[in-house]
């Protein structure tokens, strides 16, 4: 069921903003507060609809975002990622499938197109 009030239940409220709007690397640190989060997807979903450039959101640094949105940039992300969670229960795991970084194979063929692009 998609949780229409959900930052009440974000894993973070009671984390300092400083946590989550940090630069670069540090992104990676910080979107560790979102494992276990009731609202991930929920969180995601509005970061990405709304095109929120800025921080972490849903467990996905600034980086991870752009990549989506240059993917399917046409997307309704709450439809992609209700769809998700409705058709496939265990709702983070849905939504990665869904967002197509469903699992190793697919971080290493992302690491393997970074490497090729001089990206680090
Ligand atoms: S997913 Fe992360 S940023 Fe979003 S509400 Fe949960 S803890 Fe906060």
């Amino acid at each position: 069921m998609w949780v229409e009030d959900w930052t009440p239940r974000a894993a973070c409220k009671s984390a300092s903003p400083d946590q989550l709007f940090v630069r670069g690397a540090e992104q990676n640190k910080a979107k560790q507060v979102c494992q276990g989060c009731p609202v991930r997807t929920e969180c995601l979903a509005e970061a990405l609809d709304n095109q929120i450039e800025w921080g972490v959101w849903g467990g996905m640094t600034e980086r991870e975002r752009r990549a989506l949105l240059r993917r399917r940039p046409n997307a309704s992300w709450r439809q992609v990622l209700e769809t998700a969670r409705t058709q496939t229960p265990g709702q983070p795991r849905a939504a990665r499938e869904a967002l197509g970084r469903g699992g190793a194979g697919r971080r290493r063929a992302d690491r393997g197109a970074r490497e090729r692009r001089g990206d680090r």
